[in-house]
């Protein structure tokens, strides 16, 4: 895979859950448990499906700079496992 093969940025319209005005950023990127799966749930039931695809390739292809934040609903230990999961499928 070359650089340019890359997932582009999500095109976002600004009123994502993780963006949306009075968002709390700590649900996608604090420590604890219930942060996280405050994100995880805005991500899955707020989110239109088109961009959270999007979100997840993007978090896929650029694994430091997505980090440890929740992304289209995925944790780090997710897309790890989703990484793997895609490299096994290409290599078979
Ligand atoms: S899927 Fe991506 S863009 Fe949508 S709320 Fe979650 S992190 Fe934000």
């Amino acid at each position: 895979m070359t650089t340019t093969d890359l997932a582009p940025w999500p095109q976002l319209t600004g009123n994502e859950p993780c963006r949306a005005p009075g968002a709390d950023p700590e649900d996608w990127t604090g420590t604890t448990l219930k942060q996280r799966a405050n994100g995880q749930k805005a991500c899955l039931s707020g989110c239109p499906e088109a961009v959270r695809e999007q979100c997840l390739a993007w978090a896929l292809d650029h694994p430091t700079r997505a980090g440890s934040a929740i992304w289209a609903g995925t944790t780090l230990s997710d897309r790890r496992r989703l990484r793997a999961e895609r490299r096994d499928a290409a290599a078979a």
